[in-house]
């Protein structure tokens, strides 16, 4: 067994109702590390192009990585890989939960389900005995009341009525955590495979354990030492942000139609810390505990993260906390992406605002949308129509320039016309429009130093860069909230009018060559706390370099999987509103110039004109076609 893995892989086939074993490849492990590099190898190899993600031999693939189940903080999440329901591209959505440690303890890197049971059953595994058992009894019920009813002893995943509705951006739950994005939900809905959980007491080899557990002592000081990741993120949680992107004018506001509203601040982290807040919480083994749990009649329920707040309130013109905590708990209870949902009813309301579909959906209306969304998972009546998209929407009923979505998937709540790297990222991320597969926007409008961001300066490279580590965080699995302590502390005391802020956004600014260049570097160097722990668990020098091309490898591989499924450079746009109505007074700042970044980025990628992969990018990395 080779250290940081148990070596084998599950698959479970439910057509059949049988399961086997295999060794996890190890040429492949060693290219792709596993989590989402290495489920996206494996889908890959094993599906026909074209594969129907609602046939039932469409894989979905539960993966973790080296760094899952060890005390290494941020790193207990596994990745959902399938082919999305929404998009057609490459889907998959990173979760906490329990899953994950559970999983790998029960003696597997990956599980691969396959096929299409009769009728509901879950997967139970207990590390040699898998079984398959009847959940029909747990058919129809929410997310929570199934995780209550399955055994306690067990890591879960699990779905709710979206899933077994196949909403095409249905989510997988585990715990109060959630994979939410591109409807790997609904591929598990479509298996009639409600729940899945793992338990077990294996050990892996880690090679450097007393030098992990002495470095494990730094990092959690060095976290909480980190303004971020120590103060802001346990203080306020992920809506710290709703402050600052409405300060930015970034935040969704109607449907993308404004980039804040007057009442944006009602609904910020600080109100919520101020007048709910029960406590903190957070994922396993993490000292950062930057989830919510808030008092909403009479209880104490999940909070809301900033996207939530972001699509699910400002978005829908919804600007009062309790009705977001409805609206968040009802999107997890329920089984469904918060952000996807979220975008589709503000398209809705904005299509009959426009008389384009007379529905009835007005924005600011919290209580109609919690029934909305009720309507959504079950299908039922204009619910069936707003489960299937923005994009499906737009071809039913117009209004494609403001159906808020790349590639088919709805936009996050950072608005690309005050962060123009970000917009460049939404267009070519493969799995659509997304934000935590790079972040950009961290860069140039959110974090504590920004690039100017209604610049293209730089910003290509900076893409690359971005999206590289994500994609290499995602196949170790950490957190991607990790990368926010990458930041200097001491960059978050500067004073914006300083000459030492002024000179440092400046130089980035600048950098575009140096950054152009450091994208295919082989920095030999071990520097940051990823290539740290992969050293001591391996046992072997992984150096930034090396981390940096599993993110590159990682990225490169699902950019393969859209080519083979006819995404070209036509995908990688962004909706009509966002290149050509400006939210800002300012006429230099417009729409996102897309189209001046696209070619650049292209070739630091190694893509043709098209936006087609080519040989000697796959050569360059050793990824086989
Ligand atoms: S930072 Fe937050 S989301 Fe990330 S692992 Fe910690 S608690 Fe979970």
């Amino acid at each position: 067994m080779a250290p940081g893995y148990m070596g084998k892989i599950l698959k479970v086939d439910l057509t059949t109702g049988t399961h086997e074993t295999e060794e996890t490849f190890t040429g492949d492990r060693e290219r792709y590390l596993g989590g989402k590099g290495l489920a996206t190898r494996i889908l890959y190899d094993i599906t026909k192009p074209g594969l129907d993600p609602y046939d039932p031999a469409m894989p979905l693939i539960f993966s973790t990585g080296p760094v899952t189940g060890t005390s290494v903080p941020q790193s207990n999440r596994f990745v959902v890989t399938t082919r999305s329901p929404l998009t057609g591209a490459i889907g998959n959505s990173t979760c906490g939960g329990d899953l994950a440690t559970k999983l790998k303890k029960a003696g597997y890197d990956l599980l691969i389900v396959t096929g299409k049971a009769k009728k509901p059953v879950y997967i139970e595994i207990r590390e040699d005995k898998v079984e398959i058992k009847d959940a029909q009894n747990l058919w129809g019920k929410g997310a929570m009341e199934t995780q209550t009813a399955l055994p306690r002893d067990c890591g879960l995943a699990v779905i709710g009525p979206a899933g077994e509705n196949k909403v095409r951006y249905a989510a997988i739950v585990s715990g109060h955590r959630v994979a939410g994005r591109t409807g790997v939900g609904a591929v598990m809905g479509s298996k009639n495979l409600k729940a899945v959980a793992a338990t077990g007491g294996k050990k892996f080899e880690i090679m450097e354990e007393a030098q992990l557990r002495e470095f494990h002592k730094f990092m959690v000081k060095f976290l909480k030492d980190h303004p971020m990741t120590g103060d802001i993120l346990p203080r306020l949680g992920t809506a710290n942000l709703v402050r600052i992107t409405a300060g930015r004018n970034i935040i969704p506001t109607f449907n993308f139609q404004q980039g804040h509203h007057a009442e944006t601040l009602n609904i910020s982290g600080e109100e919520m810390a101020s007048h709910y807040l029960e406590k903190q919480s957070g994922c396993l083994a993490c000292p950062i505990r930057c989830g919510r749990e808030v008092k909403h009649q009479g209880k104490v329920i999940k909070g809301p993260e900033f996207e939530t707040i972001g699509l699910c309130g400002n978005n829908l013109g919804v600007f009062n906390l309790p009705d977001i905590f409805t609206l968040s708990y009802l999107c997890d209870d329920l089984g469904m992406d918060s952000i996807s949902a979220g975008g589709c009813l503000g398209f809705a309301a904005e299509l009959n605002q426009r008389g384009m579909w007379k529905n009835g959906v007005e924005f600011g209306k919290g209580a109609q949308f919690a029934e909305l969304l009720r309507k959504i998972a079950h299908r039922d009546g204009i619910g069936d129509e707003i489960a299937e998209g923005t994009k499906r929407m737009a071809e039913k009923f117009g209004g494609r320039e403001f159906a808020i979505n790349v590639k088919g998937l709805e936009l996050p709540a950072y608005d690309p016309r005050g962060c123009w790297g970000q917009g460049l990222e939404y267009a070519t991320t493969p799995r659509g429009g997304c934000h935590i597969n790079g972040s950009t926007m961290y860069m140039e409008a959110t974090g504590p130093i920004t690039m100017n961001p209604h610049s293209i300066k730089a910003k290509p490279p900076l893409v690359v860069m971005q999206q590289n580590t994500a994609a290499a965080i995602s196949s170790s699995i950490f957190c991607q909230f990790t990368a926010y302590a990458m930041i200097p502390k001491q960059a978050f005391g500067l004073n914006p009018n300083g000459f030492a802020y002024k000179a440092i956004t400046t130089a980035l600014l600048n950098s575009g060559f140096f950054l152009s260049m450091s994208v295919k570097s082989k920095m030999p160097a071990t520097v940051l706390w990823f290539e740290k722990y992969l050293t001591m668990i391996f046992g072997r020098k992984v150096t930034m370099g090396d981390f940096n091309e599993y993110g590159a490898r990682a990225f490169q591989m699902e950019r393969l999987y859209n080519c083979r499924e006819g995404f070209t450079r036509k995908d990688d746009a962004l909706p009509a509103r966002l290149l050509n109505e400006s939210t800002f007074k300012d006429l230099m700042k417009s729409g996102v110039p897309l189209h001046l970044m696209l070619d650049d980025y292209y070739k630091l990628r190694g893509y043709d004109h098209n936006g087609v992969i080519t040989q000697k990018e796959l050569d360059r990395l050793g990824i086989r076609a």
